[in-house]
């Protein structure tokens, strides 16, 4: 295999020790490695790890590597190797990154160093490195150089080593990070935002250096251990409010939050440990109300299940799991001029997962443009089929996410199915979300005149849901506007809501739009938004989304 492919191992926690013996028949030393932690592991016989001596211990060394091959294999996923030179002997080590999948489901990469000893010859004396050259660099591998605290490294060995030590202690792992740093930096330019780094390293040293180990992992993310019994709602409440009054400006406050993960096994690599941590401080990301959030199970099921939907994507796609319902859309008399496309997930045992379960997980990555890419041409595809037939007329709707705008040429993929299966624009309608229409950053106006240049049918979904409903009617030229669920509701039992909606509907038509209310369950509602100047409509009170063949045989039989 050639040194650049990409050469990861994967074990199960039940094969590895089997691979590893098979290869010390042919290296001197064979060993896993926590790169990160510079610490031997070795996976026990229930499947956990158990952490061993730091790994320079095998030459007798107090210091790191300078160059770790391991460290650089596992960030490069592929193979590296690096010589030693340590009392008169020579070590020529291979570093492979490696997976195993531990008895509790989590994965632990690891490096698999494949080790050859020889005696140095005497032309090759003299290569290893003053103690002082060692120490200075060991001190900069475990440093930050900004604010003085541990860096990654340092922070994931000093933790291991407080770990090791007081083996039933209990152990709080945080991440702490700003919120908008970026922001910060942009208002206040950079020497600032360090200076306000450096600070806040002061104020979290003050906390912590004499509890625990601290140290920032680069930007404006700091990594805190400390023992569970330092921890205080109040002492974190007042970090809180120390950093807060680092800045008096009216424009941007500053706001440190956290996520705890209380260590329950040490024995598990101290980056999962700090995952975790920081999955409870992302889960508070957006709620300026919250500081704190500790780390539970069931925000690691939430998680796991996201990853699940996103690593098996692609195959559940290929195999046909994800299908295309309908839902009629009727004119004022009931009659059905065409359907909206709902994506629908259905599982191998038939359960069938709704679209917000899965849509927004999905619009993480460019696997929403997939998604999505599939959905229109199954909708195009079908309209192909149906020429010829009682269903010539009709047309097909269907969704955009604001997303796909980032990943792919909305207007010209469109454009070049049409093209593939032979079916004229007009019968493709878009929805295209308020939220994607009101965000002018991404050109998706341009996209939006492009669209309707070829004559495809755009329209507003879920208008009135956004806060910028109204002013986006001036600038917007859609040919339809789709009325959300929730202005509907709101409308009814409340007057302002009702002339709201009136003048909305009065609007859209003095502008050359049509205006269709989806959400439509009751007669009363129909009639409401029919003597409002409604024309289209959709909802459960004509039919819920069903599967194309059911869609057929309810027109057949009408
Ligand atoms: P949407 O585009 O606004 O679709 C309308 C949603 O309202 C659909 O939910 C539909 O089943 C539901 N609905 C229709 N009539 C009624 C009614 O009378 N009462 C109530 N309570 N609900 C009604 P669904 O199918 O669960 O889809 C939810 C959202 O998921 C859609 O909202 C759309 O934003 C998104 N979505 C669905 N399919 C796709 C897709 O293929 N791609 C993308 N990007 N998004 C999709
Ligand atoms: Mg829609
Ligand atoms: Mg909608």
């Amino acid at each position: 295999m050639g040194q650049n492919m990409k050469q990861t191992l994967e074990y199960t926690w039940k094969d590895v020790n089997a691979a590893l013996d098979s290869m010390r028949v042919m290296f001197d030393y064979v060993r896993l490695v926590d790169a990160e932690e510079c610490r031997e592991v070795a996976v026990d016989n229930e499947g956990f790890l158990q952490y061993g001596r730091e790994c320079y211990a095998l030459w007798n060394a107090d210091h790191r590597c300078a160059d770790c091959s391991s460290y650089r294999a596992c960030h490069a996923h592929q193979k590296m190797s690096r010589t030693e030179f340590h009392e008169q002997k020579k070590y020529q080590i291979q570093s492979i990154p490696a997976l195993i999948t531990l008895a509790d489901s989590t994965v632990f990469s690891c490096s698999l160093e494949l080790i050859n000893i020889n005696l140095l010859a005497p032309e090759e004396l003299g290569q290893n490195k003053t103690k002082d050259v060692q120490e200075t660099s060991e001190y900069l591998t475990t440093h930050d150089t900004l604010t003085g605290l541990l860096n990654w490294d340092g922070f994931c060995r000093s933790v291991r080593q407080l770990l090791l030590e007081h083996p039933t202690g209990e152990f709080l792992i945080i991440s702490a990070n700003i919120r908008n740093f970026m922001l910060a930096n942009n208002l206040f330019g950079r020497t600032k935002g360090d200076e306000i780094l450096m600070d806040v390293a002061g104020i979290l040293s003050e906390a912590f250096s004499s509890v625990g180990v601290l140290g920032r992992n680069g930007g404006d993310v700091f990594s805190i251990c400390i023992p569970k019994s330092a921890y205080s709602d109040s002492r974190f409440f007042e970090i809180v409010s120390r950093v807060k009054s680092l800045i008096d400006s009216s424009s941007y406050r500053l706001n440190i939050h956290f996520g705890i993960y209380e260590v329950k096994r040490n024995n598990l690599p101290i980056s999962i440990m700090f995952d975790w941590a920081y999955m409870a401080l992302d889960s508070i990301r957006n709620n300026l109300e919250k500081s704190i959030a500790w780390f539970d199970d069931s925000l690691l099921k939430k998680v796991l299940h996201e990853q699940e939907v996103l690593s098996n994507f692609e195959t559940n796609l290929k195999s046909g799991q994800f299908v295309m319902f309908l839902q009629p859309q009727v004119d004022k008399t009931g009659h059905i001029e065409g359907a909206e496309c709902l994506v629908r997930w259905i599982l191998p045992n038939g359960t069938m997962v709704p679209p917000y379960e899965f849509i927004s997980i999905l619009e993480q990555s460019d696997l929403i443009a997939s998604l999505d890419k599939y959905v229109w041409e199954l909708a195009v595809k079908q309209l192909a089929t149906w020429k010829g037939t009682s269903f010539e007329k009709l047309f097909l709707s269907v969704n955009v996410s604001p997303k796909d705008f980032y990943y792919t040429d909305v207007a010209a993929t469109f454009k070049e199915l049409c093209e593939k299966y032979h079916v004229t624009p007009q019968k493709v309608h878009v929805e295209i979300t308020e939220t994607a229409v009101a965000d002018e950053t991404q050109n998706n106006r341009e996209t939006i005149a492009k669209l309707q240049q070829d004559e495809f049918t755009v329209e507003i979904d879920d208008f009135g849901k956004g806060s910028s409903s109204l002013s986006l009617l001036k600038d917007i030229h859609a040919d339809v506007l789709k009325i959300d669920m929730g202005f509907l509701r709101q409308s009814e039992n409340n007057k302002r809501g009702a002339v709201i909606l009136e003048s909305v509907i009065d609007m859209a038509k003095r502008l050359g739009m049509e205006v269709i209310s989806e959400g439509i369950e009751t007669k009363e509602q129909l009639d409401n938004l029919s003597a409002l100047g409604c024309s289209m409509f959709q909802g459960y009170y004509f039919s819920k989304p069903i599967p194309v063949a059911a869609f057929e045989k309810m027109i057949n039989e009408i």
